[in-house]
């Protein structure tokens, strides 16, 4: 039986030649691609771009660049990809745990109004799925709450809010490369900003604080005389990723187009089943990295997942709320209900550039079917 795989990278023959290329010239580490591949970001964004080895990374860094560490409190919604909790814990803060509005799993700002403390001083926006919520009410409260608004728009390359492209404007926006997302570089990532401190001191950041070695590097050389003045990383991105990135943005809007045809083709199948909710997107508005349900109406959402993977289609579930884990489970009050309620009831079905038109049928009929059965009901 074939499986209709959840997710994966798609990779042409532009991608493999291009990391040949770099692999003939032997210098492999971070260089002139990666110069390239910024290059071409900040004309995607219109806006300075760094890339870093993940998306991770940008989030640790610009919150790091931001000043932020030991005993500061970021804001967040529990209902993100542990990356965003990790990000925030690598630097010595405290990731609070906010509910989501349940119609867009983007953060819930009058919850997140509730967690304020003098410690508080960022707010990470998830942009779940792709699309961003009510982006406007976030920065609102920001600026009310003197906030640095670090986006995790992992999941939101090449989306719009309001007709502007997501990294195009804001405070600092993160996005993710990995394999999976919707552009890639293999592992990757890069953040936008327009803030002109935050670009200088994450290019030495990225580089083990060694000052001033991005333009080094750039021009194949190394720094042997420098100085350091702060906590460093090696996360700075290698010329065979920023190859294969390259490529994958030239593609970009093919990539996107197919993406946003397979989500609305899931909304057309789907619409007037009683016991699945469809988010309401529009996706000539975004780039979907997912394409997620909910499974309502009493039904098993974990049954169903069997039975699906039984007839060989993979399905995810995003996320396990981080309040829930060991190393994040600090009493969240008040306790974050809507956020374990909609948990119960998330389903992620297959997206990515290789599913056909036939394999949206085949998860549909079969979710149909799954819904029937009585072990689910
Ligand atoms: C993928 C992802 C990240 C991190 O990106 P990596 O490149 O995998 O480190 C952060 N946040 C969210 C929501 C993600 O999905």
């Amino acid at each position: 039986m074939e499986i209709i795989r959840l997710s994966k990278s798609s990779i042409s023959t532009t991608e493999k030649d291009a990391v040949h290329n770099v692999l003939d010239q032997e210098f492999l580490g971070m260089g002139k691609e990666t110069q390239n591949f910024e290059v071409a970001l900040s004309e995607f964004f219109g806006r300075s771009v760094l890339c870093v080895n993940t998306g991770t990374a940008a989030l640790q860094l610009s919150l790091q660049a931001c000043g932020i560490g030991r005993d500061d409190e970021v804001l967040v919604q529990s209902l993100t990809y542990v990356a965003s909790f990790q990000a925030i814990s690598a630097t010595g803060a405290v990731p609070v745990a906010c509910e989501v509005n349940p119609d867009t799993i983007t953060i819930d700002v009058e919850d997140a109004a509730r967690r304020i403390t003098k410690k508080t001083k960022a707010i990470m926006p998830v942009y779940y799925g792709g699309a961003c919520g009510n982006l406007n009410e976030v920065y609102n409260f920001a600026k009310r709450n003197s906030l640095r608004v670090i986006e995790d728009a992992a999941h939101a390359f090449g989306s719009t809010y309001k007709n502007k492209r997501i990294g195009s404007f804001g405070d600092i926006t993160c996005f993710s490369f990995d394999g999976i997302k919707n552009i890639t570089s293999g592992e990757g990532g890069c953040i936008v900003t327009s803030d002109k401190t935050v670009i200088e001191t994450i290019k030495d950041l990225r580089l083990l604080g060694v000052e001033k070695d991005t333009e080094k590097r750039y021009s194949g050389q190394r720094s042997w005389e420098f100085d350091v003045t702060q906590q460093g990383w090696r996360y700075h991105m290698s010329n065979i990723m920023a190859a294969i990135g390259i490529e994958q943005l030239k593609r970009f809007p093919e990539i996107a187009k197919k993406r946003q045809s397979l989500a609305k083709l899931y909304d057309e199948f789907l619409q007037g089943i009683p016991e699945i909710k469809l988010f309401a997107r529009d996706y000539d508005k975004i780039v979907p990295h997912i394409y997620p349900i909910k499974i309502q109406k009493n039904r098993n959402r974990d049954i169903l997942r069997e039975y699906l993977s039984k007839n060989g289609i993979e399905t995810g579930v995003h996320y396990k709320p981080n309040h829930l884990l060991t190393y994040y489970n600090n009493y969240s009050i008040p306790p974050l209900n809507t956020t374990e309620k909609v948990f119960g009831e998330l389903l992620t079905l297959p997206l990515h550039f290789d599913l056909s038109r036939s394999d949206v049928e085949k998860v549909c009929f079969h979710i149909k079917k799954g819904l029937s059965r009585t072990d689910v009901r």
